[in-house]
């Protein structure tokens, strides 16, 4: 997203009543940290709207020494891991590289929550393959690292052209016994509002290919017109099987 853009965005923003807490991702189908003016962004963030609150993601292989720790400053800031599996196998299939940086970079992570060096909350995610796989990552997770938040969800199919993540939510069983009982279920997303790089808002945190049309553009529309548009499913909470494009979607996230 080029700067303008953002700014923009964060201008719209600024309109929220201060009383009105909210948070704010900025991620995106992607390596944060890779991203240089994360650091910039997030502070302006925390200038322009003290009435947000900050969730970071990463995969962990960018939280090196000197790199990061400016998140643990922000008050009342998560940091996510997508550490996916504790497998260097399965990891390496699932993320496309090896394990062992991750490791070593969340101990030191560990070290500095350990010393009081950083105040973000850490989650440590994977999702469901089996129970067995669950069970032992939660427990290594709680062995080698006390004081982070180990979580398992399960698989969700990209929305969009790709339907990424079919497969392994297949073979994963969970949705099985679950899916009719979820289609009852109305959809957390109907709270959130997601951007692309290019502007175009998305209809939530699995579609990766968003709305084409202008008039779903942040760049030509303030982002609280365009959260305004979905203002019926926050009214009602409809079952999601009831809502077209969310019938079969099982995401819980
Ligand atoms: S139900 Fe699924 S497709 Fe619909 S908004 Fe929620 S996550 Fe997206």
């Amino acid at each position: 997203m080029d700067d303008k853009l953002f700014h923009k965005i964060i201008d719209d923003l600024t309109y929220i009543p201060q009383t009105h807490k909210f948070l704010v991702t900025l991620a995106r189908i992607n390596e944060p940290l890779l991203d240089k003016r994360l650091e910039v962004f997030s502070k302006h963030i925390t200038k322009a709207l003290p009435n947000a609150s900050h969730i970071f993601w990463s995969n962990g292989s960018t939280l090196v020494t000197g790199k990061f720790e400016w998140m643990g400053e922000i008050e009342g800031s998560t940091l996510v891991i997508s550490l996916n599996s504790i497998d260097e196998k399965n990891h390496t299939a699932m993320m496309g590289f090896g394990l062992e940086k991750v490791l070593k970079n969340l101990d030191y992570l560990h070290l500095l929550k350990e010393k009081n060096l950083f105040g973000a909350n850490v989650i440590l995610n994977a999702p469901y393959q089996s129970a067995a796989l669950s069970v032992e990552f939660i427990k290594f997770c709680k062995n080698r690292w006390p004081l982070f938040n180990p979580n398992v969800l399960p698989f969700f199919k990209w929305q969009g052209q790709v339907s990424a993540g079919e497969k392994e939510r297949q073979l994963s069983k969970f949705f099985i016994d679950t899916a009719a009982e979820i289609a009852t279920l109305g959809c957390g997303q109907w709270f959130d509002i997601h951007v692309l790089a290019n502007g175009q808002i998305t209809k939530c945190c699995i579609d990766e290919a968003g709305y084409q049309a202008e008039k779903f553009s942040a760049r030509t529309h303030s982002i609280l017109n365009l959260y305004r548009k979905s203002q019926h499913l926050r009214d009602r909470i409809p079952s999601r099987g009831g809502v077209s494009s969310c019938q079969t979607c099982t995401h819980l996230g």
